[in-house]
């Protein structure tokens, strides 16, 4: 990043494109998806939305530029993603699919591989969907120790079979039921934990759907706990070699990890802009609106730093993320637990600020806080997964506290 924070003109015009999409079609979807109560028929509505974002070019927006993409830097990422977020977190998450599923194959894949896995991803019509399949229901935050990963790829001639239980991942199930386009599964191979690549026509048939997860916030996200049964894989789908999957998955989370402190900003934001409405026209019954009472202002004025730190954070983060940079491990943990807690606090403070009003479902700020709640725990939660990840840096020798911000 340019030492300049200022956003450059293009980046300005990528800020009116994301903001002027998600005012056009998000925010109807959003009021949509809150009304539909069955969580399928949720994630549905979103599917003509997304087929409009991919028709405008947004999903190549997530493709890294030298595999033919049009992602090229973090902080353009961070705009995009915030200005929909803001409008609607759950329908950004539901289209990064290929931001974490895709991660593995850019780091291992074979040019081969890299140009088939990526292909559906550069199309400018359809509703391609890619997913990580991580998760699984009895937990994942000890996926590495030996019996953490409990699905299984077993050889048999040239093909892998697959079997075993994913869970939470986004579009586990596809539009359908038969998966998405492509699932990037973590499993245990004779020679260690691996990640191999499943295509549709490998999955049709052999996903079984147990349950869709009613979410309390982030409603639109269609995740679910899936069966794999007997999912024949050609061997030449494995992504680099067995038993490397366990540093493949941890470098997955890292861009999709680091953007959650861009969530957290979307959500700090959505919550500020109406607890400032609030502050400046409502009197409460007093003499003056609220925000004359100090104690009120001085929640504002918190808020409005965090948000401010954890932007600046997140960008860098990000930044540091796509350009492949050492820090970026540490920088995108910082972003990922930092942004998501202070986004929980933060979020509480607002609704408080408003007081017993926001307890009322019609009154548009707790949904933030359902928002805000999701973000220490998914993408690896803080405490089972990204806490550890941080200790592991911190324990390693030679560990440079000034490496991060480049202040060696
Ligand atoms: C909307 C949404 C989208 C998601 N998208 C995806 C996705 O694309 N792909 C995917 O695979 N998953 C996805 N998930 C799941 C998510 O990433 C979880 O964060 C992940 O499954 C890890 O959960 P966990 O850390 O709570 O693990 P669990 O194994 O369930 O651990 C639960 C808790 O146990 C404790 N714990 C366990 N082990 C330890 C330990 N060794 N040290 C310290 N504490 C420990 C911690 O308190 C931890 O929080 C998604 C979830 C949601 C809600």
């Amino acid at each position: 990043m340019a030492v300049s924070f200022l956003l450059t003109p293009e980046q300005e015009q990528l800020k009116a494109a994301a903001r002027g999409f998600a005012e056009e079609h998000l925010r109807d979807l959003a009021a949509a998806v809150r009304a539909e109560p069955d969580p399928l028929a949720r994630a549905v509505l979103a599917r003509p939305v997304f087929e409009k974002a991919v028709g405008q070019g947004f999903l190549k927006g997530l493709i890294p530029a030298p595999v033919g993409g049009a992602a090229s830097n973090g902080v353009d990422a961070a705009i995009f993603i915030e200005e929909w977020a803001v409008h609607s977190p759950d329908f950004t998450i539901s289209m990064a699919g290929p931001l974490i599923a895709l991660a593995p194959v850019y780091e291992a894949g074979t040019p081969e591989q890299v140009r088939r896995f990526v292909a559906p991803f550069l199309a400018d019509a359809g509703a391609p969907l890619a997913a990580m399949a991580y998760s699984e229901p009895e937990g994942s935050a000890n996926f590495d120790a030996p019996t953490g990963t409990r699905t299984t790829a077993t050889p048999d001639g040239d093909h892998y079979v697959i079997n075993g239980r994913k869970a939470w991942a986004s579009h586990l199930s596809g539009w359908d039921g038969d998966g998405p386009d492509l699932m990037t599964i973590v499993c245990r191979a004779p020679g260690g934990i691996s990640l191999i690549v499943a295509e549709r026509e490998h999955l049709a048939g052999h996903v079984e759907v147990e349950e869709h997860y009613d979410l309390p916030g982030l409603r639109g996200c269609l995740t679910s706990r899936v069966r794999l049964h007997d999912v024949r894989v050609p061997r030449a789908n494995l992504l680099g070699a067995e038993g490397q999957g366990v540093g493949l998955t941890r470098n997955a989370f890292l861009p999709s990890g680091a953007s959650i402190g861009i969530f957290a900003v979307a959500a700090m934001r959505g919550a500020f802009d109406v607890a400032l409405r609030f502050a400046t026209t409502e009197t409460r019954g007093g003499p003056v609106p609220i925000i004359q009472h100090q104690a009120v202002s001085d929640v504002l004025a918190d808020a409005k730093g965090r948000i401010e730190a954890v932007r600046l954070l997140t960008w860098r983060a990000l930044d540091a993320v796509m350009a492949q940079h050492p820090a970026a491990p540490e920088l995108a943990l910082h972003a990922k637990v930092l942004g998501s807690e202070t986004g929980v606090e933060v979020v509480n403070e607002l609704v408080k600020l408003v007081g017993v009003t926001a307890y009322d479902e019609r009154f548009p700020i707790v949904e933030y806080l359902h928002e805000a709640l999701a973000y220490p725990v998914i993408e690896g939660s803080n405490i089972g997964v990204r806490r550890r990840q941080l200790q592991d840096l911190f324990r390693t020798p030679g560990y440079d506290p000034l490496a991060a911000s480049g202040m060696t």
